[in-house]
C-alpha cells in the first residue's frame, strides 16, 4: 500500500472527494433520520390498531343487530298472541268460567313475557348505541389519521426529493473528481473510506483533520522528508494525509 505514489495535485483532489463523500453521507443520514419517516411508522401502526378495533366493533355490532331483531320478533310474536287471546275474549267466544280464567291468566303471563322481552330489546338498543358511537369515533379517527398520514407523506416526499436532488448533484461532482484521480490512489482511498467513513484528510498545522490529533515530531519529520508524490498516512487513523501549504511542515 505504501507503494502508491501520486502527484500533489491528484492528492489534493482527494480532499474534494472526501468533502463530497461527507456531503453524501450527511444527506443519506438526513434521509434516514427524517422525522416524517418515524412519524409515518407511528401513524401506520395506529392505523393498524384502528383497523383491527374497527373490524371487532363492526362484528360485535352486526351480532347485536341480529340479536336485537330476534328479540323484536319475539316481542311481536307475544304481542300477536295477546291480540289473538284478547280478540277471543272480546268476541265472547269463551264462556266457561274455567276457560275464561285460563285465557286471562295466559294473557297475564304473556304480558309479563312481553315486558321482559321489551326490556331486553331496550338493553340491546342501548348497547347498540354505545357500539355505534364507538364505531363512529373509530371511523373518524381513522379518517383523520388518513389525512394526517397523507400530509406527512407529502412532506416526506418533498424532503426526499430535495435530498435526492442534492445527492444527485454531489454524486455527479464526485464522479467528475474521481475520474481525475489515478486508479491506484482512488482504490486506496476507497479502501480506507470503507472502514473509516472518510478516506483522506488534510494535514493542517501539524494536525490530522480526520482524527483531529496532532502529529508527533517524529511523524511530522518523516512527512517533511517524504517526496511530494509519496502518499502519506496518518499514524493514528490511517487516513491519507494530504499536504497543503497550511500543513505546517
Ligand atoms: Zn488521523
Amino acid at each position: 500500500m505504501g507503494a502508491v505514489k501520486a502527484s500533489p495535485q491528484s492528492q489534493l483532489r482527494l480532499l474534494e472527494l472526501a468533502d463530497l463523500d461527507a456531503e453524501l453521507a450527511r444527506l443519506d443520514h438526513r434521509r434516514r433520520g427524517l422525522p416524517e419517516v418515524a412519524e409515518l411508522i407511528r401513524l401506520e401502526a395506529r392505523a393498524g390498531e384502528l383497523k383491527d378495533e374497527l373490524v371487532g366493533t363492526e362484528t360485535e355490532l352486526s351480532d347485536l343487530v341480529r340479536e336485537e331483531n330476534r328479540a323484536e320478533r319475539d316481542v311481536e310474536q307475544v304481542r300477536t298472541r295477546i291480540d289473538r287471546d284478547r280478540a277471543r275474549l272480546d268476541a265472547g267466544q269463551v264462556s266457561a268460567a274455567r276457560e275464561l280464567a285460563t285465557l286471562q291468566s295466559e294473557i297475564e303471563s304473556l304480558r309479563r313475557r312481553q315486558g321482559d322481552l321489551e326490556e331486553i330489546v331496550l338493553e340491546l338498543m342501548e348497547r347498540r348505541e354505545g357500539l355505534t358511537n364507538r364505531r363512529d369515533e373509530l371511523t373518524a379517527e381513522r379518517d383523520s389519521l388518513g389525512t394526517q398520514a397523507a400530509e406527512v407523506a407529502a412532506r416526506r416526499d418533498a424532503a426526499f426529493k430535495e435530498i435526492d436532488e442534492q445527492a444527485g448533484k454531489a454524486a455527479e461532482q464526485r464522479a467528475t473528481v474521481a475520474a481525475d484521480v489515478p486508479a491506484d490512489l482512488l482504490k486506496l482511498y476507497e479502501q480506507i473510506r470503507d472502514t473509516r467513513g472518510v478516506g483522506a484528510a488534510m494535514l493542517r498545522a501539524g494536525r490530522c483533520e480526520g482524527c483531529h490529533l496532532s502529529l508527533n515530531k517524529v511523524d511530522l519529520n518523516q512527512i517533511r522528508s517524504s517526496a511530494p508524490d509519496e502518499v502519506v498516512r496518518c499514524e493514528e487513523c490511517r487516513r491519507i494525509l494530504v499536504r497543503t501549504p497550511e500543513s505546517g511542515i
